[in-house]
């Protein structure tokens, strides 16, 4: 059983979600728990709560088919410690927010160096801060995204997310989410069906399938190892249809949300259903 679906849009309220996610026959969703270019936003009402518990009840959707984002404004390997402890701050809330719409996952981009410390150092900082993060707070995973590797951002192979999770306390509440436009990006190659078993063997071989709690099923702009984040509607980039088809058929990747961030969404409702036909 694959759970397919896309980035929609929060504004309006956040039960409109689970509303635009039925308009294009989705099983599974992400959106922002709050704007994703402000650092704070209002505590959660208890009437937003339950609509959005009961708008998921109606619609059958569970919280393993459900992947949030947090902001992008936040750096959990930030070199500077006042900033870093805005960030953690500003975490720490994502989380408590989805523990109270009663969600599993908060999916997340792990930081950047900002070339004023060394890369593994911004890994260390990163882990810290999930382990802080995940002592205040309960029931979450904090999912960790792959990263295109621009600019300074740490992330974008697997060596980075393994050391993260190496230093994580409670493992049973951290998990990876994969971006194919990222890691094609950086560098690992999904272009034929023998590319996409080496690079997923990789993964699980460096951090093990069993973190995997979500993929961002994305086309690439950019060629392979451009290091440049910029996603396209599948099939009209650079990776093209072979990967979309093997993940989709793969049975490792069933029961986890597989959320579209294509650039169109006018094309997400076509995109999911065929994805739904290429299932063999
Ligand atoms: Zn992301
Ligand atoms: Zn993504």
């Amino acid at each position: 059983m694959n759970y397919i679906g896309a980035h929609v849009s929060s504004s309006g309220g956040l039960e409109k979600t689970v509303l635009r996610a039925i308009e294009i026959n989705a099983t599974a969703f992400s959106f922002f728990t709050k704007n994703q270019l402000q650092w704070l936003a209002p505590p959660l009402v208890q009437k937003t709560i339950d609509d959005f518990k009961s708008s998921c009840i109606k619609h059958k959707f569970t919280p393993q088919q459900i992947l949030p984002h947090s902001s992008y404004l936040i750096n959990l390997g930030h070199p500077v410690n006042n900033l870093l402890e805005k960030s953690r701050f500003s975490f720490i809330d994502e989380i408590t927010r989805c523990s109270q719409l009663g969600l599993s996952f908060l999916n997340f981009h792990p930081g950047s160096h900002l070339n004023k410390i060394t890369e593994i150092s911004c890994l260390l900082r990163i882990s810290e801060s999930i382990n802080i993060a995940l002592e205040k707070t309960k029931d979450v995973i904090a999912v960790i995204e792959n990263t295109a590797g621009q600019g300074t951002n740490v992330g974008y192979c697997f060596e980075h997310l393994s050391q993260i999770i190496k230093n994580i306390h409670d493992k049973s509440r951290v998990g990876v989410c994969i971006d194919t436009c990222h890691l094609f990006a950086s560098g690992y190659d999904l272009r034929t069906i023998k590319d996409c078993e080496n690079t997923f063997k990789k993964f699980n071989d460096l951090i093990g399938l069993k973190y995997l709690k979500g993929i961002h099923l994305n086309d690439s702009k950019k060629k392979i190892n451009s290091r440049i984040d910029r996603h396209e509607s599948l099939g009209l980039g650079e990776i093209g249809k072979v990967a979309f088809q093997w993940i989709i058929r793969n049975k490792n990747f069933h029961y986890i949300p597989i959320i579209l961030e294509t650039v169109n969404p006018r094309l997400w409702k076509d995109e999911i259903s065929w994805l739904r036909s290429q299932v063999l």
